[in-house]
């Protein structure tokens, strides 16, 4: 069994029927080993995305991320990286629209910062993701006992 680290991100978490879809669906596919809304800080957000600093969108994504509550999870499944990211899709919302139009950014994104959801790319970055956001989760057991 896998975890990984989603994020819904916060233009829709401010919309009640979306949010509420995508606990749904997110609920169907995994066990949800904890979850929270979140409004991510300035320094968190700096940690969380340090992979990204540098990059021409890293002051805009950092703006968004810190501009409203966002919902954690932490997910559970056979698979569970790869079947989150396929179910989000591209990170390009206009390329998602295009290629799979039932994915999560397609039907909730707006812009390619504003994408609707992350999810962790590896084994590696779900345990330093998931650390960062729910410090007091204690992965090592969950993983080791399943
Ligand atoms: P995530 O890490 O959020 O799950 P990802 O792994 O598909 O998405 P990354 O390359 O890690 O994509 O980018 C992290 C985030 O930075 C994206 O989710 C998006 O919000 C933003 N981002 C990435 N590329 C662009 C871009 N070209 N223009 C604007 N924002 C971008
Ligand atoms: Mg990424």
């Amino acid at each position: 069994m896998e975890i990984t680290l989603a994020i819904i991100k916060p233009h829709v978490v401010r919309n009640t029927v979306a949010l509420r879809n995508l606990k749904n669906l997110i609920g169907k596919n995994f066990t949800i080993l904890d979850s929270k809304q979140v409004h991510i800080t300035k320094e968190l957000s700096e940690r969380f995305y340090n992979e990204h600093k540098g990059k021409f969108f890293y002051n805009r994504l950092m703006t968004f991320m810190i501009s409203g509550p966002s919902y954690a999870l932490i997910l559970q499944s056979q698979d569970c990286i790869q079947k989150w990211r396929n179910l989000m899709g591209p990170t390009k919302v206009y390329k998602a629209v295009y290629s799979h139009p039932d994915c999560i950014r397609a039907l909730y994104g707006l812009s390619d910062t504003r994408n609707a959801c992350h999810g962790s790319d590896s084994e590696q970055s779900a345990l330093r993701e998931i650390s960062i956001l729910f410090p007091e989760f204690k992965a090592t057991e969950i993983v080791m006992n399943n």
